[in-house]
């Protein structure tokens, strides 16, 4: 069986150094806030180009904290309307609802999977304050126009790097792109670790002290509150980990890139709709576009290879979100319906590549 995302083989190089950093950390009696963070935060800004890294609890908090100190710094209030791509990760939309500030959803571009920037504009009002772009599956946004409009019309950008750690855009890293940008370290993500994490990064100092703050429970002197904040604060022993896999993040991304090169140029079935291929990629997944969805992956199964579906419920068609269920998304849907990812990390082998390759070939959709 060709699994899906082995994490265990995904974590296997790594091993002993991970061993080792568990023995270190748990020997130097600092287990919050200490000198792994600390350098888990100046690597992370030296890798992204930017001048400050915040490590926090997972990629919601870091979404939702960046959101909260524009609210604290006044730049945002209460039902301000944010921008947002319509097929996205569910958190994305949950950091703009948990900050009582209103997600204006629009359509992605049915190439890219992306937000069209096309549609952007006849979306804005003038309680449209901030656009939140999401680099899905590892590919970066259109964010030339997104910048252009964000200019135009006096807007925040933030962008939602949790699927795209090291995707670049004409050579200058996602996290760099906007005002601020957050990252996941959830273990599935193209930079992982062994448990939660999260980050912020920006070149705004003031953002930046204020996230710090308002992660801390909102204190900068200790037992001193001066917002009311959080506890989201990355651990010290996930960014041990995180020190220890950055260094190999560009290389893990250049394989899945050469297996998403391979798949592009070997899958020949025209009864599957392949992505397009782009170098600045990090195809954090793979996507397959298929109308007859359930067979396709019942018959990659049978002939032994797990596939996902992300998204199978786009985020107004869930019930945490009856509010938005009216809203007429009819390209969101179109894929949520037809989308399936297949196996593509750096785990796999030659052999399970063109396996995965010779089988798809061999898929029959009237079978
Ligand atoms: C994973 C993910 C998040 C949330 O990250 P967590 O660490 O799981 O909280 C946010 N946005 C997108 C697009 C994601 O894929």
């Amino acid at each position: 069986m060709i699994k899906f995302l082995d994490l265990k083989k995904l974590n296997a190089p790594y091993k002993d150094a991970l061993i080792k950093k568990t023995t270190d950390v748990i020997e130097s009696g600092w287990y919050i806030k200490g000198k792994e963070v600390k350098e888990f935060e100046e690597n992370f800004s030296t890798y992204t180009g930017t001048r400050y890294t915040i490590g926090v609890g997972n990629g919601l908090d870091a979404l939702t904290l960046i959101l909260k100190a524009y609210k604290t710094l006044s730049k945002l209030s209460d039902n301000d309307e944010i921008i947002v791509p319509a097929n996205t990760y569910i958190a994305t939309i949950l950091a703009i609802s948990n900050n009582n500030l209103k997600p204006i959803l629009v359509e992605p571009d049915s190439k890219t999977f992306n937000i069209d920037s096309s549609l952007i504009e006849k979306s804005i009002t003038k309680k449209t304050k901030a656009i939140l772009s999401v680099h899905l599956y590892g590919k970066v946004c259109d964010m030339k126009s997104i910048s252009k409009i964000a200019t135009k019309y006096n807007l925040l950008v933030i962008e939602d790097c949790a699927q795209a750690h090291g995707a670049t855009f004409f050579g200058k890293k996602v996290g760099s792109l906007g005002d601020a940008g957050a990252f996941s370290f959830f273990p599935t993500k193209n930079l992982g670790a062994l448990g939660d994490g999260g980050a912020i990064t920006t070149d705004n100092e003031l953002l930046a002290n204020t996230i710090r703050t308002l992660a801390n429970y909102g204190s900068k002197i200790k037992y001193e509150n001066i917002y009311k904040g959080v506890n989201s604060r990355l651990d010290e022993l996930q960014a041990g980990f995180l020190n220890i896999k950055l260094p190999h993040l560009d290389s893990e991304n250049q394989k899945r890139s050469d297996i998403a090169k391979y798949y592009i140029k070997n899958i020949t079935n025209t009864q599957v709709k392949l992505p397009i291929f782009d170098k600045t990629d990090v195809w954090h997944q793979f996507i397959i576009i298929t109308k007859k969805r359930e067979l396709f992956q019942k018959y990659l199964l049978k002939n032994g290879i797990e596939t996902m579906i992300h998204y199978p419920i786009a985020p107004h068609n869930q019930e945490a979100y009856k509010e938005l269920s009216s809203i007429n998304l009819p390209i969101t849907l179109d894929i949520h319906s037809q989308v399936v990812s297949i196996p593509s990390n750096p785990t796999l082998t030659n052999n399970e590549i063109k396996k995965i390759v010779t089988v798809i070939n061999n898929f029959k959709a009237s079978s």
